[in-house]
């Protein structure tokens, strides 16, 4: 069973042991008005992680003493929700004895990509409301090739939605929106070197909007035409340069269909295959934790309880993936 809990979504998901998703059942915390406030959202997740539980047991038709490993996301995300999933998941397991096993929050959106898409050693461009990041499998761990230096893409999208007073999440208004734009506003395109940068071109936008120079459609058009260049240049160079023959993309935003055609020519371009993970799986779930807490656990890798701390910074890179040696 792996627990996911870093941000506004509440996951659990059920895993067998030979790859089967047995549950996935996600949770989604709506702020009133604003963000994602940590603190509410946590509330949100104790108040609803024991009902969610026992949905995910019954999709899976499993008693709780059937699961066998307890996984849950150590990191990274929000503290506040992180410590909610954590201590669910230390109370259970040692409830039940069973061991425990805490999984990296990024890692496991790699993981589930690969089970879902058959991707065998993809570059992975992944790209959510808290997440921007290039990465490939390299000596004994994931690589990170190239990452946001400030806010992630999706979050991005969301505040701007805020701003110009767009549905939430915002990514899929901006994309139906972008569909009738066809000007391109010139805003600040920042990559340096391999990093990216979005807060620049946040803050642009936002002062395009509130001058009311441009359509509502333009200014969606030359926001994703200039995010996803951004995105796009990346990628391809890491792809250039790792020669990985498939390109997987990942994370909410990965939905978006401009996007996938920018990977879709990008790994033509480099004789590469490109792979969607579908959605129940690219956006927060537990059936990832579930799954790489599996992988995790065939290779001996366990977390003791006093090493169970969450850690809200844990970038994936320190992971050592021994499962893919
Ligand atoms: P995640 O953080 O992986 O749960 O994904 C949520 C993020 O995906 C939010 O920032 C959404 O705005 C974004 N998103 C969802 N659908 C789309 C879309 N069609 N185009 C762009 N972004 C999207
Ligand atoms: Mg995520």
């Amino acid at each position: 069973m792996g627990i996911e809990s870093t941000a506004d979504n509440l996951g659990i998901g059920i895993a067998s042991s030979d790859g089967i998703i047995l549950a996935n059942i996600v949770k989604v915390h709506v702020p009133k008005e604003g963000g994602i406030h940590p603190r509410e959202a946590a509330r949100h997740h104790s108040e609803y992680i024991g009902e969610t539980i026992s949905r995910a047991l019954e999709q899976a038709k499993m008693k709780i003493n059937e699961v066998d490993l307890i996984a849950f996301s150590q990191g990274p995300g929000l503290g506040p929700c992180l410590r909610t999933g954590a201590t669910a998941a230390r109370a259970i397991s040692s409830y039940l004895k069973k061991p425990l096993i805490g999984v990296n929050h990024c890692v496991s959106h790699i993981e589930i990509g690969r089970l879902a898409t058959k991707a065998n050693d993809p570059l992975t461009l992944y790209v959510s409301g808290g997440n921007t990041l290039v990465s490939g499998y390299e000596s004994g761990r994931y690589r990170i090739y190239g990452e946001t230096l400030d806010i992630a893409i999706g979050n991005c999208l969301d505040t701007f939605a805020r701003a110009a007073k767009l549905e939430y999440p915002g990514g899929p208004a901006i994309e139906q929106l972008a569909l009738m734009g066809s000007k391109l506003i010139s805003l600040p395109y920042a990559v340096k070197g391999m990093d990216m940068s979005f807060s620049g071109l946040l803050t642009a936008i936002i002062n395009e909007y509130k001058n009311g120079k441009h359509s509502i459609a333009d200014l969606c058009f030359s926001l994703q035409e200039t995010g996803y260049a951004a995105l796009g240049e990346v990628t391809e160079r890491a792809l250039a340069h790792t020669k990985k023959p498939e390109l997987l993309l990942t994370g909410g935003v990965g939905a978006n269909k401009r996007l996938r055609n920018i990977i879709k020519s990008i790994a033509e371009e480099h004789g590469a295959q490109p792979y969607y993970v579908p959605i129940n799986y690219a956006t927060d779930n537990g059936a990832m934790i579930a799954w790489t807490g599996i992988l995790a656990y065939q290779n001996g890798l366990i977390t003791p309880i006093e090493k169970s701390f969450v850690d809200p910074k844990w970038r994936l890179d320190e992971v050592e993936a021994k499962w893919r040696a």
